[in-house]
């Protein structure tokens, strides 16, 4: 099974985009009885602010309100939690996070990161991800996860 998802418009109405996310998360935390508290609902939000991947740090800077800091490990309990529920992907090569805007299907792992504007989507092909695993099982490989991150230039980005 084929499923991409294309970089957004530059144009496009990011807050329905967050809407959409924030609704998703609800419903599949409810549904599997996982606890999306406050300070996960807020990480959450801020992950999805853009389609760029946001690093801790930065998180973390964006949760400061006033004198009251949130604790890293609080930002990472909260990200961890996220990583498993499948709400946000962890891009190894960025040290960063992005929201997943099809959570709770399955994912093959490929991620296109666009060196322009440093947006990154999912290209979900199956068949790539079949492809590799049987090559490291020909090696003798015990594959336990797979991401392929692919760096280029977006649509958006090589039209202007
Ligand atoms: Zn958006
Ligand atoms: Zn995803
Ligand atoms: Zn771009």
């Amino acid at each position: 099974m084929k499923q991409e998802t294309a970089f957004p418009a530059q144009s496009h109405d990011h807050g329905a985009c967050v809407d959409d996310a924030m609704e998703t998360a609800e419903a599949l935390c409810a549904e599997r009885g996982a606890r999306l508290t406050p300070l996960r609902r807020e990480v959450l939000e801020i992950v999805w602010s853009s389609h760029r991947p946001i690093g801790a740090y930065d998180i973390l800077q964006r949760m400061d309100r006033g004198s009251r800091k949130a604790a890293p490990p609080t930002v990472y309990r909260a990200l961890d939690f996220l990583i498993e529920q499948g709400l946000v992907h962890r891009i190894e090569s960025m040290n960063a996070y992005l929201g997943c805007n099809h959570p709770g299907r399955s994912h093959s792992g490929q991620f296109l990161i666009c060196r322009e504007c440093g947006e990154v989507a999912e290209l979900d092909d199956q068949e790539l991800r079949d492809s590799l695993r049987r090559k490291a099982e020909r090696l003798g490989f015990e594959l336990q996860s797979q991401t392929v991150e692919l760096v280029g230039f977006c649509a958006n980005c090589r039209g202007s």
